[in-house]
């Protein structure tokens, strides 16, 4: 089987493996799309600390069970699956209270273990979520991306009358916009970005107002517009935009990290505690596929609209250097095997 394999940090290549053997509890997904995120290009680059190399990269994909380890329900052979990359203990303190993301022992398929860039890839069988046929094999291999925003957004509780601002209109915050329209039903979304592209997309994806913060400075704008977020997403990931959005935070409003960035940021006590704002991080997901699967099968979500490349499997270099240095016309972009 062809895998896409790191090698080394700046050193991709496509290998020939052995066809892998599902262990005890796991399955063998033979992989048909795979989606391309921006912590693949971290692992191709050497940027993630915790990634270990050779790596077979992928965390977002799909395909179907045809090969089962011992003690796995035979009706399973055969299943369209989605993979939840999230692999946990399951009796740590955080996953015994719900937490798996943040596991003791995480591990991440993907990250710390063989992913799905490969012709066919072994899981344990409780990651493998089956997927309706209401959602095509294409959308179902963005369901991952969907739960990092279904994890983010459960932490903040959204409401109708919410004012949200989301920074960064790349595959990340779409994917809020979408959760937070089609889920939650906040009636003013505004996305901050500074790619016109980009907002032309976060616009397609549901948000009400867009801004280009390359041509000009956000909180002037929201002041001369007397907006205050009472909810805030950071989706840019930005060591400069928590202390901004602290600034621009309507009391008692809820602000949402997701970046991994280990530079320092500045922030006093009296910026968040005059407001008693709530700041909530956010890793990966817990548990969120079922959740994201129904809102998908049912039509809150619309993965199609951030959906713009599909490229064959073999092309992988270049599909990922077009995500990376493309952000124009690139959002999402989906490897397909087979
Ligand atoms: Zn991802
Ligand atoms: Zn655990």
């Amino acid at each position: 089987m062809r895998s896409v394999v790191i090698e080394q940090p700046g050193r991709l290549a496509l290998q020939t493996r052995a066809l892998p053997q599902p262990a005890a509890g796991e399955v063998r997904v033979k992989v048909k799309f795979a989606g391309i995120c921006g912590s693949d290009v971290h692992i191709y680059h050497g940027h993630n600390p915790f990634a270990r190399y050779p790596r077979v990269i992928g965390h977002e994909f799909f395909g179907l069970v045809d090969a089962l380890g011992e003690g796995v329900d035979p009706a399973r052979l055969g299943e369209r699956v989605s993979v939840d990359p999230v692999v946990s203990c399951g009796h740590c303190y955080p996953c015994s209270v719900g937490r798996p993301n943040v596991c003791t022992s995480l591990q991440v398929i993907g990250v710390h273990r063989d992913g799905g860039f490969s012709d066919y890839a072994c899981v344990p069988a409780r990651n493998a979520y089956p997927v309706p046929a209401a959602i095509s094999d294409r959308h179902a291999a963005m369901i991952e991306p969907f739960t990092i925003a279904a994890n983010i957004t459960a932490h903040l509780q959204p409401r109708p009358d919410d004012i949200a601002l989301i920074y960064g209109a790349g595959p990340m915050g779409l994917t809020v916009i979408q959760t937070l329209k089609g889920v939650y039903g906040v009636k003013q979304v505004w996305v901050v970005d500074r790619i016109a592209e980009r907002l032309e997309m976060a616009r397609a994806n549901g948000a009400d107002e867009v801004f280009n913060n390359a041509e000009a400075a956000l909180p002037q704008a929201l002041q001369q517009r007397g907006v205050q977020p009472t909810l805030i997403v950071d989706a840019a990931c930005h060591p400069a935009i928590l202390p901004e959005a602290i600034a621009l935070a309507s009391p008692a409003a809820r602000i949402g990290i997701m970046g991994f960035s280990g530079d320092a940021c500045t922030l006093t006590q009296q910026s968040i505690t005059s407001k008693e704002l709530s700041i909530f991080s956010s890793r990966l997901n817990s548990a969120r596929f079922p959740q994201v699967i129904a809102w998908m099968a049912d039509g809150k979500l619309d993965p199609q609209r951030l959906l713009t490349h599909c490229v064959p499997a073999g092309d992988v270099e270049r599909a990922m250097q077009m995500f990376e240095r493309d952000q124009r016309t690139c959002c999402k972009v989906l490897l397909q095997f087979e």
